[in-house]
């Protein structure tokens, strides 16, 4: 089958590969349908961050059809589509018995910690498939764990309905985060340096562009920040109304750049956003055929897995239109 593997740092390749091993007791096997390229994967190619094992196939974001399952596994069958929850979590610390595997002892993610879908096929532990609603196109179906990311960092922000919402950067978790919050009856304001992905952002989701230097005018309480930019979290940390709060989902540099006496003295709240819960990303497969009819403004191509090493280029060189690169795989 093809797959792609990242073999080190910015060593990407295209390549024909065994087909997964059959599944074990609790695991399943996919034809691979359609995947996304994140941010975290042009990340980790650029710098090797998270390589922990190579060569890995690349690749979290993806859906596909069970074509196998272990004897153990009751909540999927084959022939079924299925959506992929990206976390590769232990499934016994206390988090992960509480439904928080996004901040599991021994998190790892799909595509690093295991081979991941930018393949024709892959086998996963069963936990990591949930089944698909009925009637969304493989495309938008591999954008539910994005979208999972994005409602999380709403659900720990919580906003009151109504109020306004800042969203720093329109990357696809910026672009998602305005869809959502729109969804959830909040207005946003988008701040986001690349005209064309604000106006992108702002088109899909009637959201208003402004400019950071203008937010201490804004009195906003309410900030979802997705550079992970010290610049703009400073920004942030400073422009937002006393008594606001900030969810952060972007990472950038581990320095230490935010003073608490800031934070005390304005009664700003921080809360960090991993990943998502496990009910997250069940409720985005519930709200799919809902969200279906404006997913596609987000996705900027449509590209064959031998162009995925192409494509990687492309994104790091900020030579791609749109949001979201979708990789068709074997099993659409
Ligand atoms: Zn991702
Ligand atoms: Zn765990």
């Amino acid at each position: 089958m093809q797959a792609v593997r990242l073999h080190a740092k910015q060593d990407l390749r295209i390549e024909s590969i065994a087909p997964p091993m059959p599944p074990k007791a609790d695991e399943v096997t996919l034809a691979v349908t359609a995947a996304g390229i994140c941010g975290s994967d042009l990340h980790n190619y650029r710098t090797g961050a998270w390589i922990t094992r190579t060569p890995s196939v690349a690749g979290h974001e993806f859906s596909g059809i069970v074509t196998a399952t272990g004897k153990g596994v009751t909540h999927v069958s084959a022939g079924q589509r299925v959506i992929v929850d990206s976390r590769y979590i232990c499934g016994d610390c206390p988090a992960c018995r509480e439904g928080h595997g996004q901040v599991c002892d021994r998190l790892g993610f799909i595509g690093e910690a295991i081979d991941g879908g930018f393949a024709d096929a892959v086998t996963l532990p069963a936990r990591n498939v949930i089944s698909a609603p009925e009637g969304v196109p493989d495309r938008h179906l591999a954008m539910a764990e994005p979208l999972a990311v994005a409602l999380h960092a709403l659900r720990r922000l919580a906003a009151p309905e109504g109020t306004e919402i800042l969203v720093t950067g329109c990357g696809p978790i910026g672009g998602l985060v305005a869809l959502l919050a729109r969804r959830q009856c909040n207005a946003v304001k988008l701040v986001e340096r690349n005209a064309a992905r604000a106006a992108c952002v702002a088109e899909a989701t009637g959201a208003e562009v402004i400019e950071l230097e203008d937010l201490a005018d804004l009195r906003l309480f309410y900030a979802v920040e997705t550079t992970g930019n010290d610049a703009v979290i400073d920004a942030l940390v400073h422009g937002i109304a006393g008594c606001g709060a900030i969810a952060l989902v972007g990472i950038g540099r581990a320095v230490p750049l935010i003073d608490p006496v800031t934070l005390v003295e304005r009664e700003i709240t921080l809360h960090g956003c991993h990943a998502f819960t496990d009910q997250d990303l069940r409720d985005i497969a519930d709200m799919l055929p809902d969200l279906t009819a404006m997913l596609d403004p987000f996705i900027g191509a449509q590209i064959p897995l031998d162009d995925v090493p192409a494509a990687y280029e492309r994104h790091i060189a900020g030579e791609v239109a749109g949001l979201k690169t979708i990789i068709c795989c074997g099993g659409a």
